[in-house]
């Protein structure tokens, strides 16, 4: 850690004393280099973090440096107007105003788009954006605005490039203060949690569409502000810089960087421009005609990129100073009182019905007139052959995936309608037959995701470390259900270096967190060694005892008809026998379809 933070003091000092020694060309391209890692620096959270590719960055830019030129610039505003035009700062404010209603509109169009889409709905508004630029008349066309004014900052005029450096940079380190906040907390776990796919954090209680938004929505006012500087640094734009290539340079520098870290935007930034330039000079030479030979050199980089180092170049500057994150969490188990509980359940309550629960795919019917009912302090066994309908029952009850007709109800309210998020503030938690866990965050990490709904502090408080306090007690409650599962001595490993059983576990964890009343439990012993399924059958009665509901659906016969204080068998979708172990056992039924055939 030491190190770490050493070598960062040192980087700050070199930062504060670059202008102080690096002659005008270098300062020159420090500023860029610091315009670009701004924008680079929302494409880290967008896209790295995110998993959302956006091409239409550099259009953000262009809002961003359009306003302050145009308000600043006009003679005649409309008088409604006129007061922003008076100073670069309250156009900044009608910048970023802008910016915000613009990346709303987009990403309300755009973000839903799945795939491939949604890269190529960017593509789209960039393109658009950028021909708006060149196209307006009162943006000057396609010669732009010139005439922009300096800027000022506490009554000190900022004009040449050495005062811009300080303010450019201390903006960017400002940027990446918020963005390692925001990334260190709740909203920043509900973010990391969208690239393993909308289902799992949807089931935690985290509002994907949201966390989307709020993604796009801070990327964009990066990319504003960046436009902003670059405008006054300039102090004239056109439509050039805020085109497509340069949003694709943009991404490039991200990626390049190491997209899922905020020191990777500084890095591809900083990688990318003095390649640029160095370049420039010397391509022409060796082709002995000038032209953008450059954009070749990038392409050629971007998929030998692709190939050898897809993380991008900060992990592999990172692993060079061993002082993991890891290492850092590891000095401290998290400590902090309890989180408020749900209020205890009474005894045997009907938690779960399902009356009549019809799922069809296309023609096949995967689940055909299913009723059953847990109570609490009971742990009810679905079992059946593979490909019976058990899965698709759990999907259909914790509201992945609506069953077609039926009812089910959940604590005497109806929850067909519903959708996971909301099932699961009522306090059901399940976790999944294929594991569905971040495999590069901690354990810790992880679990806590399953806290989710037990926190409310939200962005702004997140980026500005306002919700320490309650951040320390969602880790907590994430470490006791380590603890409670027996994964303590991993709570610090990357969850996808556990063995599968333990990764089993750890969604039980997860699940745990969440303070269900009801836990939906798909194969939790599958792949669990003998001991491992003795520990998992203590918990689970454990929980009973504290009076939770289980339903569980396992293939280990042994472990069920041991646990289970009733069964419900399936096969091709029906109910085919139900009640006590021993009784199911002994069914005919049962023993022709799926005892008899699989033991
Ligand atoms: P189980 O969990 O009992 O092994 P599933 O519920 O996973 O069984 O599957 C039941 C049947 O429904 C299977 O025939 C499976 O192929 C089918 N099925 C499950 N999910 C889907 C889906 N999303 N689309 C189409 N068919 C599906
Ligand atoms: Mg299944």
């Amino acid at each position: 850690m030491k190190r770490r933070y050493l070598i960062l003091v040192g980087f700050l000092v070199l930062i504060a004393l670059g202008p102080l020694i690096l002659p005008e060309f270098y300062v020159t391209l420090l500023n860029y280099i610091g315009l670009y890692a701004i924008v680079a620096l929302g494409l880290v959270l967008l896209t790295g973090v995110g998993g959302l590719t956006s091409f239409g960055q550099a259009a953000f830019v262009g809002l961003g440096a359009y306003s302050t030129a145009y308000l600043t610039t006009a003679s005649e505003l409309p008088v409604w107007m006129a007061p922003f035009g008076a100073s670069p700062w309250l156009a900044l404010l009608v910048g970023l105003a802008l910016t915000a209603m613009v990346a709303l509109l987009l990403g309300a169009l755009t973000l839903r788009l799945s795939g491939h889409y949604l890269p190529l709905g960017t593509i789209a508004w960039g393109i658009s954006i950028y021909f708006l630029f060149g196209n307006l008349e009162f943006l000057g066309g396609h010669t732009g605005i010139t005439g922009i004014p300096s800027l000022s900052v506490l009554g000190l005029e900022v004009r040449y490039g050495r005062e811009f450096y300080y303010l450019i940079w201390a903006m960017l380190l400002v940027a990446v203060w918020l963005t390692q906040n925001l990334l260190d907390s709740r909203e920043g776990r509900a973010i990391r949690a969208l690239k393993g796919g909308t289902l799992m954090a949807e089931a935690m209680g985290v509002d994907t569409a949201r966390s989307k938004t709020v993604i796009f929505l801070i990327a964009a006012l990066y990319a504003c502000l960046s436009g902003w500087l670059y405008a006054h640094l300039q102090r004239f734009v056109n439509p050039t810089p805020f085109g497509l290539h340069i949003g694709i340079e943009y991404l490039f520098m991200a990626v390049l960087g190491g997209a899922a870290h905020v020191w990777g935007a500084l890095l591809g930034a900083g990688v990318i421009t003095i390649l640029k330039q160095w370049l420039q000079d010397l391509l022409p030479k060796i082709f002995g005609s000038s032209g953008n030979f450059e954009v070749i050199v990038f392409g050629v980089m971007m998929v030998l990129m692709l190939q050898r180092a897809r993380d991008g170049l900060w992990p592999i500057l990172a692993k060079l100073i061993p002082d993991s994150a890891g290492d850092r969490e590891r000095s401290s188990v998290p400590h902090a009182d309890p989180l408020p509980k749900k209020p205890l359940l009474q005894a045997s309550e009907q938690l779960l019905e399902a009356k009549d629960v019809v799922k069809e795919f296309g023609g096949l019917v995967a689940s055909n007139n299913m009723s059953f009912s847990v109570r609490s302090g009971e742990v009810l066994a679905l079992i059946g052959p593979n490909g019976a309908g058990k899965s698709t029952m759990f999907n259909c009850i914790s509201g992945v995936d609506p069953a077609t007709s039926g009812k089910i109800f959940f604590r005497g309210e109806p929850v067909e309608k519903l959708n996971s998020r909301e099932i699961a503030r009522l306090g059901m938690s399940r976790t999944f037959q294929h594991v569905r866990l971040l495999p590069t965050m901690s354990v810790l990490e992880n679990v806590a995701i399953g806290a989710h709904l037990r926190g409310s502090r939200g962005v702004l408080s997140a980026l500005l470390h306002l919700e320490r306090a309650e951040e320390q007690r969602l880790k907590a409650e994430a470490a006791r259900q380590i603890e409670r599962v027996g994964l303590k001595e991993h709570m610090f490993d990357q969850a996808g270096s556990l063995p599968l059983g333990k990764q089993r576990i750890l969604e039980i964890a997860r699940a745990l967190a969440a303070d269900p009343v009801l836990l939906l439990l798909d194969e939790p012993a599958a792949g669990l060694r003998y001991l491992e399924k003795q520990a998992l059958a203590d918990l689970l009665r454990r929980l009973r005892a504290e009076g939770m509901g289980i339903l569980l659906v396992e293939h280990d016969v042994d472990f069920v008809m041991g646990l289970a204080d009733r069964v419900v068998v399936m096969e091709f979708g029906e109910k085919i026998a139900e009640g006590l172990p021993e009784q199911v056992r002994q069914d005919p039924a049962v023993l022709e379809a799926y005892l008899g055939g699989v033991e």
